[in-house]
């Protein structure tokens, strides 16, 4: 499989074609950005982390039965993923209150949510990710019925999944943001799991070891995303 010319720069990642019309490779960057692009910064060794910690939270899903896009690790900063359509709608389940349902809602960071709550946002950064619901999906056609159904329920079986393997190395699994897309007719997860899209924190302490430290300038980014990965067992040798 020989990679081809870039398709798309998003801001953390780069997605290239392939000689392979259902392939791409995806780059991850060290390009790290908060509050839909205005806060930015280069953090040193993030990509590396984070296409390995992807690959392992990848793979230890679909041992789990969640098809997933990703296919194989090909360099320290990229990974060849099936070339999905991806639907502009993000899937948000939150076990505990942080981020932005604590403005929306008033509520106290760090409050149980039993059961979890399940949003979707629209991707779209120029609206900041207006929050929508399923009726939205439906009038603008972004999703059928059956793939809404679909996201929703493989959201929450990532959620059993995570939650256990986080809790198993100290760790809080507090929230996470998904993305799906369809494949010759599937729906499949798409785009990454890693600290840039979820909320992780210390069992014990609830210290952050998540993005949060990069939003809310509490330094120690990349060696947060480093201690889970090593907790979690991710081999990040040779990086
Ligand atoms: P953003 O677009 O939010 O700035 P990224 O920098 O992470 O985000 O860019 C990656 C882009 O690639 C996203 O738009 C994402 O939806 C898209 N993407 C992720 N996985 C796939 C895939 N398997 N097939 C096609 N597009 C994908
Ligand atoms: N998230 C993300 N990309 C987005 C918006 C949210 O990865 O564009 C993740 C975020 O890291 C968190 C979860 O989704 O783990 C919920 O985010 P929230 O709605 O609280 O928004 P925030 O305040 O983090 O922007």
């Amino acid at each position: 499989m020989q990679k081809k010319q870039e398709l798309y720069a998003g801001k953390a990642k780069s997605v290239f074609l392939t000689d392979d019309a259902d392939r791409l490779v995806l780059h991850f960057r060290n390009d790290t950005t908060a509050f839909d692009g205005e806060k930015k910064a280069q953090l040193e060794r993030k990509g590396a982390i984070n296409n390995r910690f992807n690959a392992f939270i990848m793979t230890r899903l679909a041992e789990h039965g969640i098809e997933t896009h990703f296919e194989k690790l090909l360099g320290p900063n990229e990974s060849v993923v099936k070339r999905l359509t991806m639907f502009p709608v993000e899937c948000v389940v939150r076990n505990i209150a942080a981020g932005s349902i604590c403005k929306r809602l008033g509520i106290q960071e760090g409050i149980d949510l039993n059961p979890p709550t399940f949003e979707f946002f629209l991707k779209n950064d120029a609206l900041h990710d207006p929050m929508i619901n399923e009726y939205h999906i439906r009038a603008f056609g972004w999703a059928a019925d059956a793939e809404v159904a679909r996201m929703k329920e493989l959201t929450f079986k990532v959620n059993d999944v995570l939650k256990r393997l986080f809790m198993a190395a100290g760790l809080l699994l507090v929230d996470y943001k998904l993305e799906f897309g369809a494949f010759h007719g599937r729906v499949l997860l798409g785009d990454e799991f890693t600290p840039d899209g979820c909320r992780l924190w210390d069992s014990n302490t609830r210290k952050k070891l998540d993005k949060d430290r990069f939003r809310q300038g509490l330094g120690g980014v990349v060696e947060a995303y480093e201690e889970v990965a090593q907790r979690l067992g991710v081999d990040l040798s040779g990086i």
